[in-house]
């Protein structure tokens, strides 16, 4: 496999540190509020890789942390735990937060057929890891303390800023307004231990050689990485406002601590955006995938929508967009349901478009092209249908559309339809069209569209 690689900016062919092997870890949600659709595009993107790599046979074993304390209104080590914001906001305690909006978080994930890593685990829960951590920077004088808390100092580092090149406008703390914390030597310095100064009303607190206190956010995943997969990473990923300062300093403490490289591969996607610019949950009201089904649309015509761009491409979401995914969707459905489980596979032609197939997702996971060789087996007058449905059934394991399951017929709402159009025809026989027209519009404002033909009227759900 080729993929993008942010650590030195090239594809590159992907090789596991063992081989065969692949130890994938995501950076999780922060649990403070519902995930909004850019975050899940985020997974979504995931969710291709780690099926992808299955696919193409490695035994993969993937961890993704819930940040459920320490990561701070900004990025860098300014403001507010987000956690003690929605406490404030929800009057409930963090763990109470934290639960509720990490199982609204899997609920949309897996509406949108995200398979779940192997390994979850909060930041909570690993608090003895990031102690150890951080006890070793201190004796190794890559960590100091400083007016009761424990930074990094990145001076001690020549290569801090290797995912960014240091010039790169990725450098999103730089772009802050970040308050000075005049504990810090370097302003650029980052926290992996608060204590006093951020003590203030914070309802998590542990224990640490240096005082009740709580991790800082970049801490979790280097510990939680390290514990559950070893000291050899081989794909690290996260949405590209993780470069820096996240993952820049995830890798400081972690090749710091353990005296040796880390990670091999560092994987982003691109951002999802709106009209008015990224995404972003603490932006007015947040559009979850559950709101998009409550619109009437189907979370899988997201995923198809969000297939159809590459992940390293910014994608714009729209409603006209999203109409227009979950169109081609129910058409491209309709046609593999069309298809006669007959016949027997034809191994040659199979062979061929799952080779096919494989190329695309090789070559930096080309979700379009893999989409193209979906729609190329559709066209094949040469595939018998038996074929057909065997290839659709094997892109699914990674596309995961749910090609091959029929949709249930709405009986009440199809006999309501009917009904309607029964109406429209009584309306247009009696030569009443502005009824007729309103019967048509009515339905069209539900998502349901007449198509008049010689034959008759049918209909198409747009929206359902
Ligand atoms: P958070 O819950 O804010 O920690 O974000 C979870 C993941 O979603 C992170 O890896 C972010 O990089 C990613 N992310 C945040 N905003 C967007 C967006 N608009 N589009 C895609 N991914 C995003
Ligand atoms: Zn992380």
């Amino acid at each position: 496999m080729r993929i993008y690689n942010t650590l030195t900016k090239k594809i590159e062919d992907f090789v596991p540190y063992e081989e065969g092997k692949v130890k994938l870890y995501t950076c999780g949600p922060t649990v403070y509020h519902y995930a909004h659709i850019g975050n899940i595009r985020n997974y979504i993107g995931h969710d291709i890789l780690d099926k992808t790599l299955r696919y193409l046979g490695y035994d993969v074993t993937r961890a993704m942390n819930i940040t459920d304390v320490g990561h701070l209104t900004s990025d860098s080590d300014s403001g507010e735990d987000k956690m003690e914001v929605a406490r404030k906001r929800e009057h409930k305690s963090a763990m109470e937060i934290a639960k509720f909006y990490t199982d609204a978080f899997f609920v949309d994930f897996e509406k949108v057929n995200c398979k779940k890593p192997e390994i979850i685990s909060p930041a909570t829960e690993n608090i003895s890891e990031y102690i150890k951590i951080i006890t070793k920077l201190l004796e190794t004088d890559y960590a100091y303390e400083s007016g009761g808390n424990i930074y990094f100092d990145i001076s001690k580092l020549d290569n801090y800023y290797c995912l960014t090149n240091q010039d790169s406008n990725l450098v999103v703390g730089a772009r802050e307004s970040v308050d000075e914390d005049s504990n810090k030597r370097n302003q650029a310095d980052f926290a992996l231990w608060f204590t006093t100064s951020k003590f203030e009303n914070h309802e998590l607190l542990w224990d640490s050689p240096w005082g009740k206190g709580y991790p800082g956010w970049h801490i979790e995943c280097s510990g939680i990485s390290l514990k559950y997969l070893g000291e050899h990473l081989d794909i690290h990923g996260g949405g590209v406002d993780n470069i820096f300062p996240h993952h820049t300093n995830e890798i400081a403490q972690s090749e710091s601590y353990l005296g040796h490289k880390w990670c091999n591969y560092w994987f982003h996607n691109e951002h999802l955006i709106d009209e008015s610019g990224k995404m972003s949950k603490s932006k007015g009201a947040i559009l979850t995938v559950s709101v998009l089904e409550e619109n009437g649309y189907d979370p899988l015509a997201f995923r198809f929508m969000c297939l159809g761009s590459h992940y390293r491409k910014q994608l714009l979401f729209t409603y006209d967009n999203l109409d227009q995914a979950q169109s081609t969707l129910r058409k491209l459905k309709n046609k593999i349901q069309s298809l006669k489980d007959e016949g027997n596979i034809d191994e040659t032609l199979f062979n061929k478009y799952v080779s096919k197939f494989t190329e695309a997702l090789e070559n930096d996971l080309n979700t379009s092209n893999a989409l193209a060789v979906l729609y190329e087996v559709l066209k094949d007058n040469e595939l018998n249908d038996k074929t057909k449905i065997a290839l659709v059934e094997n892109f699914d394991q990674v596309l995961s559309l749910d090609l091959l399951v029929k949709e249930e017929k709405n009986n009440e709402l199809d006999s309501e339809i009917q009904g309607l159009i029964e109406e429209r025809r009584e309306a247009k026989k009696n030569k009443d069209f502005a009824k007729a027209d309103q019967i048509r519009d009515d339905l069209l404002a539900r998502g349901i569209k007449l198509i008049d033909t010689r034959e008759g009227t049918t209909y198409e759900i747009v929206k359902d």
